[in-house]
């Protein structure tokens, strides 16, 4: 016979369908208790949403002994019924017995009912996600990923997993992390005295991925439409609030899209996702919006967010894209009244303050900028007709800056060969990735989506640390 399996209930479920005056189990952390002199409120939060619910105890229920144990941290198992509330809550909880599953030292847990700094909660980051803004940012962060895969499920794309360990160094993105097994204290030696990564596990040097789009461009190149979603790693030493050691990338390729279907692939996606949240993710954005609001008023009037966070949201999802190309952009910064750190020049790369001054002070929306010049953009971009420049795109956004850096791909066999050659990629290393240049080459594009700065735009957050459960950064890897 068949198992039944008895669903255990969670808060989310019992305030979204209360079934008033039914016998219920509630199970979670204990976020405030108030005692008076006949009753006992506890609050209660399990995580499954940004809403607590509300135990009340009353005289005799419940011993001195359990109550005492029953502080903030602390797990509980509460027994009661669900009866109709006068306070601000629809319903509350009239409790019969209370199980302490697991206590908490209230001289010693860390998490009080008050406001704590996000850089005290980055030192808690095993405790953080029981917070009201860490839950909200985590349940989002999940909401984003299962719509990520939604988006390309039906859009026909497939998912194509990349190496994490990669045995090319020619992505060209960033500084890499070394794999090895070798003895670090006595590697061995080749008769020139360099170590000798022929002994190593895989027979070559090996690192961790930057990216897993010249992979992808294989998938996309049998599939047509592929998409990687993993985790990517740069050891680029860079203490920013956008930049992460690890984090997560999602990479479409395309076989036969040129650099337009390219953009508007990456507008209609971001909008998307962006929906998909504010469909999804009502209670916590009305959360994380009263967080942006307050967080906004502390800063001076000049640097203020003019929207508040769901109307940031919202704007993004109805207006459209601004595109125009580097060149194009150069000029605007020219002009430009503002006074910036870094000068503006035709053939520089743009840095962090120009693009959010674009993007904050001119366009006041989203903009896409294509055509770079060649010599800062990665070796496989597809050169545009006028030679000087690459069928490149990168997506900017309003507090983020790059959230997508992206391009038509260079299907040419000898125009890549040479590029490559070019910038120093010895061919024996991406002979692979060149041969399918030579088979059936053919045009198409693709882009990388950090994950992270998606989550930041959506949540509102400050710093690219609180969006990842466990961040990586510089001197941190703890937990
Ligand atoms: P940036 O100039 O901001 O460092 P990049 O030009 O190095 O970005 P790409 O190599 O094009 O970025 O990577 C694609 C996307 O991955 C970027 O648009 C960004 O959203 C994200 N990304 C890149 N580096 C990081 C990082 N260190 N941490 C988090 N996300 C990143
Ligand atoms: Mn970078």
């Amino acid at each position: 016979m068949a198992r039944v399996i008895m669903e255990k209930v969670y808060i989310k479920q019992i305030l979204e369908e209360p079934k008033i005056d039914s016998d219920i189990v509630v199970r979670g952390w204990v976020r405030t208790k108030r005692q008076s002199k006949n009753v006992t409120f506890i609050n209660i939060s399990d995580g499954t949403t940004i809403h607590t619910i509300q135990a009340v105890v009353e005289a005799d229920t419940v011993s001195e002994e359990i109550l005492s144990k029953i502080n903030t941290g602390a797990c509980i198992e509460v027994y009661g019924k669900l009866i109709a509330s006068q306070g601000n809550q629809k319903v509350e909880v009239k409790v019969e017995k209370i199980n302490v599953l697991g206590e908490a030292d209230p001289e010693k847990y860390p998490i009080q009912p008050k406001k704590h700094s996000f850089e005290f909660l980055r030192e808690k980051a095993h405790l953080r996600p029981r917070t009201n803004t860490f839950g909200a940012i985590f349940r989002i962060r999940h909401a984003l990923s299962f719509a990520i895969h939604n988006y390309f499920n039906d859009h026909g794309f497939f998912y194509l997993h990349t190496p994490i360990i990669t045995g090319s160094d020619a992505e060209g993105a960033g500084e890499m992390f070394k794999v090895t097994t070798l003895d670090l204290k006595n590697p061995p030696k080749t008769e020139n005295g360099e170590i000798d990564f022929k002994e190593d596990f895989f027979g070559k040097e090996t690192n961790l991925t930057v990216s897993g789009q010249l992979e992808g461009e294989l998938g996309a190149l049998a599939l047509s439409k592929i998409y990687t979603f993993g985790p990517t790693f740069r050891a680029e030493n860079s203490n920013t609030s956008r930049h992460l050691a690890e984090f997560w990338m999602i990479e479409p390729e395309m076989a036969f899209y040129d650099l337009v279907d390219n953009m508007d692939l990456a507008e209609d996606f971001i909008k998307y996702l962006v929906k998909y949240a504010l469909e999804n993710c009502a209670d916590d954005l009305w959360f994380l919006d009263a967080r942006f609001s307050d967080e906004e008023k502390q800063k001076p009037m000049a640097e203020r967010s003019e929207m508040g966070l769901i109307d940031k949201l919202k704007f993004v999802t109805e207006n459209d894209f601004q595109r125009l190309t580097y060149t194009e952009a150069v000029e605007i910064l020219k002009n430009a009244k503002k006074k910036f750190q870094f000068p503006v020049d035709w053939g520089t790369d743009l840095q962090s303050e120009h693009e959010r001054f674009l993007v904050e002070k001119h366009f006041k929306k989203p903009v896409i900028l294509t055509h770079y010049p060649k010599e800062i953009k990665a070796f496989y971009m597809k050169e545009a007709e006028d030679g000087k420049t690459v069928k490149a795109m990168d997506v900017l956004f309003p507090g983020i800056g790059e959230i997508i850096g992206g391009s038509q791909r260079e299907d040419d066999y000898e125009k890549l060969k040479n590029r490559a050659a070019q910038v120093g990629i010895e061919e024996e290393s991406i002979w692979w990735y060149l041969e399918t240049r030579q088979f059936g080459s053919c045009p198409h594009a693709g882009f990388g989506l950090g994950f992270e700065r998606l989550v930041l735009f959506v949540t509102g957050m400050g710093n690219i640390r609180d969006v990842i459960p466990f961040p990586r950064a510089p001197k941190s890897a703890d937990f």
